[in-house]
C-alpha cells in the first residue's frame, strides 16, 4: 500500500488547500528564485535578447525530479518577459481538440504552461509539433469522403514544457524545444535560504541553526522543506509560542519519522526490502515495486531520484542495487530503534 508521506515530492492536497500560502511562496522574479544559477544565467540572456528583438522566446523545456521549481521557474519566466501563462499539464489535454482551443485561445507572446509533458497522448503531441515548429494549427473538418485539412495561423507563443523525464518524451517533440536544462538538486545551504525566506513569509521567527537543521532533513528538493517548515510551524505554534528553534525542530522530526538524511519510513522501508530480499544484487523496477506495493513510477519518481542523488541505490543494466552505504544506514537505524 502506498505511504502517505510527509517527504513526497509530490503536490499534495493540503498543498492546494493551501494555495494562497504556496502562492505567496512561490518566487516570482529571478532575484527571489534561490540557486539553479546556470539556469538564471542561460535565461536572463535569452530573455534578454528575446525582449531586443521583440520575439517571443524560444520554447523551453524543463525537466528533473519533482518539486525542485519548474512550475515556478515557468511563472518566473513569464513575469520577467511582462507575458501571460497558462498552465496546463499533459493529462488534461485529451483529445487534439482540447489543444487546438487552448491554442487558439493565445495570444501573441504568451507562454503555455505543459507540466507532465511526457503524458501527452501521440494524436496530440502530433498537433503541437507544427504548433511549435511554425505556429500553425493544422485541422480537418468534417467527417468520412467530405474530410479536409484547414491550416490556421496561431500567435507567436512560447512552450515551456516540464518533465521528470526526458526519455519518455518522443524524439520529434523533444527536437521542438530550443532550450532543455536539467534543474539540479539544491544544495544545503540553498534549501536554509528557501527555508528561511518561506518562514519569513509565513510570519514565523526561525533559528539560524533550526533552518540548518531542516535544510538537511528536506531532501535537497524546495517542495519538501516548505512542507516540512509548514509542519515544525504547526508543531511549534500548538507546543511553544510559534518559534521555530532546533529543540521544537528536532521534536517534530522525530515525530514525523523524517531521519537525518531526509528518509521517512517509506525510504527506509524500500532500503530494507532491497537489503533484506537481494543483498547487493541488483533487482529490476517492477519487482522492487512489487515487493514494495508502490507504483514503479512512483519509485522511479519520487524515491529514487534522492535516494540515487546520496549514493544509496545504483543503476544498473540488471536493475537497482542498494549500496554499501544504504546498508550501513538502514542497520545504524534498525539498531537505534
Ligand atoms: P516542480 O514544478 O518542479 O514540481 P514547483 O515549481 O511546483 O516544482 O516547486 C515546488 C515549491 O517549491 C514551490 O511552490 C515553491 O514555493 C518552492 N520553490 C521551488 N523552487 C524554488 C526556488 N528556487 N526558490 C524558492 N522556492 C522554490
Amino acid at each position: 500500500m502506498a505511504i502517505e508521506r510527509i517527504v513526497d515530492t509530490s503536490s499534495h492536497e493540503e498543498d492546494v488547500d493551501e494555495q494562497i500560502v504556496e502562492v505567496s511562496l512561490r518566487p516570482r522574479l529571478f532575484d527571489e528564485y534561490v540557486g539553479q544559477e546556470r539556469l538564471k544565467t542561460n535565461l536572463r540572456l535569452a530573455i534578454e535578447a528575446a525582449k531586443k528583438r521583440n520575439e517571443p522566446l524560444d520554447h523551453i523545456l524543463l525537466y528533473g525530479p519533482p518539486g525542485l521549481g519548474k512550475t515556478t521557474m515557468a511563472v518566473v519566466i513569464a513575469n520577467e518577459m511582462g507575458a501571460n501563462i497558462r498552465i496546463t499539464a499533459g493529462p488534461a489535454i485529451e483529445k487534439a481538440g482540447d489543444l487546438a482551443s487552448i491554442l487558439t485561445n493565445l495570444q501573441d507572446g504568451d507562454i503555455l504552461f505543459i507540466d507532465e509533458i511526457h503524458r501527452l497522448s501521440r494524436s496530440v503531441e502530433e498537433v503541437l509539433y507544427s504548433a511549435m515548429e511554425d505556429y500553425k494549427l493544422d485541422i480537418m473538418i468534417g467527417k468520412g469522403p467530405a474530410a479536409r485539412s484547414v491550416r490556421l495561423d496561431l500567435p507567436r507563443f512560447t512552450v515551456i514544457g516540464a518533465t521528470t523525464r526526458t526519455g519518455a518524451l518522443a524524439a520529434p517533440l523533444r527536437d521542438r524545444f530550443g532550450h532543455m536544462y536539467r534543474l539540479e538538486f539544491y544544495a544545503p545551504d540553498e534549501i536554509q535560504k528557501i527555508i528561511q525566506r518561506a518562514a519569513g513569509i509565513l510570519g514565523n521567527s526561525i533559528d539560524e541553526s533550526a533552518a540548518a537543521m531542516l535544510s538537511t532533513r528536506a531532501r535537497l528538493t524546495p517542495r519538501i522543506a516548505n512542507r516540512l517548515l509548514k509542519r515544525v510551524r504547526d508543531y511549534a505554534d500548538v507546543n511553544g509560542d510559534g518559534i521555530i528553534d532546533t529543540a521544537v525542530t528536532h521534536k517534530a522530526l522525530l515525530m514525523l519519522e523524517i531521519d537525518e538524511l531526509g528518509l521517512d519510513t517509506g525510504d527506509r522501508n524500500l532500503l530494507r526490502r532491497m537489503i533484506e530480499h537481494y543483498g547487493d544484487n541488483p533487482v529490476g523496477l517492477t519487482t522492487l515495486a512489487a515487493l514494495t506495493g508502490d507504483e514503479a513510477t512512483t519509485i522511479e519518481d519520487f524515491y529514487e531520484p534522492y535516494l540515487m542523488q546520496i549514493g544509496f541505490i545504483e543503476r544498473t543494466p540488471r536493475g537497482r542495487r542498494a549500496t554499501v552505504k544504504a546498508r550501513r544506514h538502514i542497520s545504524i537505524n534498525e539498531d537505534a530503534v
